[in-house]
Order: structure tokens, then C-alpha cells, then sequence
């Protein structure tokens, strides 16, 4: 039976594109002059007031071959979604003529949107988890085709490790993983656990709640593994009351025995606010899935800006082709027209205009970096705008 997915062809030969644009293509074939446009990709919304930028290795991949000119601000950038004017912020700006990619729409907007969210919602749990790991174990809820891309996703946005062994590969990273309760099953705890941690190489991470308290089988597991890192509570919702208190009584029981370096791993059903409860109650290391994974996409639109050298744009969108300035100092943004004179900031800092080239005629520009470089970037502008995440998050304690 054949699997209701598109293979890479599929998407790049248009396959996937809705379907007026072939008849659009179609109309202008017959005897209309394929006009030079610019046309740029904004975005009007996303869950929260900014995103953490990503998915633009798709895009360029879809666009790769095809005579057009490409700039873009690079993928794991924190931008707020309008600058202190408010005027949308445009991340992605193509020119070539008409026919030659409008037909990639639909595909380069959906991955864009897509991951983009899940990097802009990872990086929230990033921010509430604070310094300690946080692993993406969201595959599961969503289609296995798109798996790699939610795991590189999650990884930009500050997933110290990712679940999927494509994914894994992608990033360049070993697939984190702890056990499932189905090996407690088959094989009864202590065995279970004594297996598991045999073969570990990294952390020794048991899974304690597929039959016990959660209190009683840590202590169990602390006692029967030598140097046991993390004890993971996945504790069901129809057990959990308060899933913060549970995390409390275990560590407090721990405590008292001896085991204060056994610390406690946390998964199921988390979020930004109960990844945030769980590190004050104690918990040190989440598993988040489905939150991340399923994020709420980013509404990007792509629309023209220019034909053939003038400024042209439909009701509610900015014409012509633009500078994305950013002060390296205070971080304000503001979007000026493309022959705007190089101004410092109001504050003196540097402006620096973050819509860089990335393809000229249809080739890359440079060597694409890598999805730890990506995130090494995301991790620095999370620091550095963390004026914009505290709009979300209380960070710390
Ligand atoms: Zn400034």
C-alpha cells in the first residue's frame, strides 16, 4: 500500500504546491511576458511575539537550480515579529522571474512555517529549562516523513539531544534515548534496569514508574545501580495529581538515603509552564514531545514587492525591496527601504543588515553552516535578546 507522503521529488517538481499556481503559471504562459519580481516572505503572526528563525535549508534546497537571486536572515536568528516602527520584518526575499519559482510556493512557505514553530517553541523550552538538558522525544506524535526536520528543528531551537535516529544523523549527534516501559514488562524492573545500564555509554538514565511508586522504585534503583545518573519519572496523567509534588518527595527521599547525585529526569505532556514548575520542584533533566513537535506553525506569506524594477505590493503588505537593520548594541530592529543611507542606531550601536545573500543564480553563496553552528548561533541570540523571551518567560528563580 502505498504511504500518503511526498518523496523530496514530489515537492521539488511542484507536486505539492496548491493547485492555482500551475494555472496561474499556465495563463502567463500563454503569451505573457515572464516579468523580474522580488518577492518577499513576512510573517503576521506566531504564538508568541517573536520566532527563532529556521527551515531556510529546505527552502533553499527547493529553490537550488533555479535562475534567482536569494537573500536571507540566517536560520536560528531571534527576530520579533514587526520592528519599533511595526512594520513586518521580511526573512527571505527572491528575485527571478515569475514562473521560474512561483510554482514552489506552497512547499517553501510550509516548511518555513512549520519549522520555524517548533524552533520558536523549543527555544521557550529551552528557556524555561534553564541550563539543564532538555532532549526532544516528539517524533512519535507527528508523520514519520517529517521526523529528521522537527528533530533539527527542536535541536536549533536548544535541544541539548534529539530521539530519532534520522534526525540524530542529520544533526550530527548520537539519538538520546532511555528505555521504554515495555522492557520493565518483559523483563521485570531489577533486570530491566540492570541491562539498560549495562549497556549505556552516556548517562545512566532507568525508567522507574512502569510498576512502583515513584518514590519506592527510585530508592530501589538507587540502590541496586551503581552510579545511576537519572531516575526518569514518565508518571501517567490519570496518577500524577501534582506532578511537582511527586518530583519534591523523591528528591527529598534521596536526599536522606545518600543519593543526592541521582537526579531526576521528567517526561509526559510537558510544556513551557511545567517544564519551568518541574526544574523549581527539582526535576533536572525533561523529555518534551508533543508540545515542541507539534508547534503552532509560523503564518509566513509570500508576496511580490517589485515588478521589473518598480515597487508594487498588495493591500496590507510594504513595496519594494528592504534592509532589515539591526543594532548590534540594543538590538532594536528596524526595515528601511534598500537605498536608505547607513544610519548608527539611536543609541550609537551598529546597524547591521541581517537579509544576507544566500543564492545567486540559482547556486549557494558560501558554505551553508552546520545545525550545531545553526544552534550555537540561536543560543547566542537567545542571550543576547532575552528582553524579547522575557516578554514569555520568567527565567530563573
Ligand atoms: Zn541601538
Amino acid at each position: 500500500m502505498r504511504m500518503s507522503s511526498a518523496s523530496e521529488e514530489d515537492i521539488k517538481s511542484g507536486k505539492t504546491a496548491d493547485v492555482y499556481f500551475g494555472k496561474t503559471v499556465g495563463i502567463l504562459s500563454s503569451g505573457f511576458p515572464d516579468r523580474q519580481v522580488i518577492m518577499d516572505v513576512t510573517f503576521s503572526g506566531s504564538e508568541f511575539p517573536f520566532i527563532l528563525l529556521s527551515g531556510l535549508n529546505d527552502t533553499l534546497s527547493m529553490l537550488e537550480g533555479k535562475n534567482v537571486d536569494v537573500f536571507a536572515i540566517p536560520e536560528g536568528t531571534l527576530i520579533p515579529n514587526r520592528d519599533i516602527k511595526g512594520i513586518p520584518l521580511p526573512v527571505l526575499s527572491i528575485s527571478g522571474r515569475y514562473r521560474e519559482f512561483s510554482v514552489m510556493e506552497t512547499a517553501l512557505l510550509g516548511s518555513l512555517s512549520q519549522a520555524s514553530g517548533i524552533s520558536t517553541k523549543s527555544c521557550m523550552i529551552r528557556a524555561a529549562a534553564g541550563d539543564l538538558p532538555y532532549i526532544s522525544f516528539g517524533i512519535r506524535r507527528m508523520h514519520p516523513a517529517i521526523s529528521p526536520m522537527i528533530d533539527r528543528s527542536a535541536f536549533i531551537g536548544g535541544a541539548d539531544g534529539v530521539s530519532g535516529l534520522m534526525g540524530a544523523e542529520l544533526i550530527g549527534r548520537d539519538a538520546v534515548g532511555t528505555m521504554p516501559h515495555a522492557l520493565s514488562l518483559l523483563l521485570g524492573d531489577e533486570e530491566a534496569w540492570k541491562m539498560c545500564a549495562g549497556i549505556t555509554n552516556g548517562k545512566k538514565t532507568l525508567l522507574i514508574d512502569t510498576f512502583d511508586d515513584e518514590k519506592f522504585a527510585a530508592l530501589k534503583a538507587a540502590r541496586l545501580i551503581k552510579d545511576l545518573d537519572y531516575v526518569r519519572l514518565d508518571t501517567p496523567s490519570s496518577r500524577r495529581g501534582n506532578f511537582g509534588n511527586i518530583v519534591r518527595e523523591v528528591r527529598w527521599e534521596l536526599d536522606l538515603r545518600g543519593y543526592k547525585n541521582v537526579k531526576i529526569m521528567v517526561s509526559g505532556g510537558l510544556d513551557v509552564e511545567s517544564v519551568m514548575d518541574l526544574r523549581k520542584a527539582g526535576a533536572e533533566a525533561f523529555g518534551v514531545g508533543t508540545s515542541v513537535a507539534s508547534a503552532k506553525p509560523v503564518d509566513f506569506a509570500l508576496d511580490i514587492v517589485e515588478i521589473e524594477g518598480n515597487p508594487i505590493a498588495k493591500r496590507g503588505k510594504y513595496s519594494g525591496r528592504k534592509k532589515v537593520l539591526r543594532c548590534q548594541d540594543c538590538r532594536k530592529v528596524s526595515v528601511v527601504p534598500i537605498d536608505a543611507k547607513d544610519e548608527n542606531c539611536s543609541c550609537g550601536g551598529e546597524m547591521e543588515n541581517l537579509l544576507k545573500p544566500v543564492m545567486k543564480k540559482g547556486k549557494m553563496v558560501g558554505r551553508y553552516p552546520s545545525p550545531p553552528e545553526i544552534r550555537e548561533r540561536a543560543m547566542d541570540e537567545m542571550k543576547k535578546g532575552s528582553a524579547l523571551l522575557s516578554l514569555v518567560i520568567e527565567n530563573g528563580d
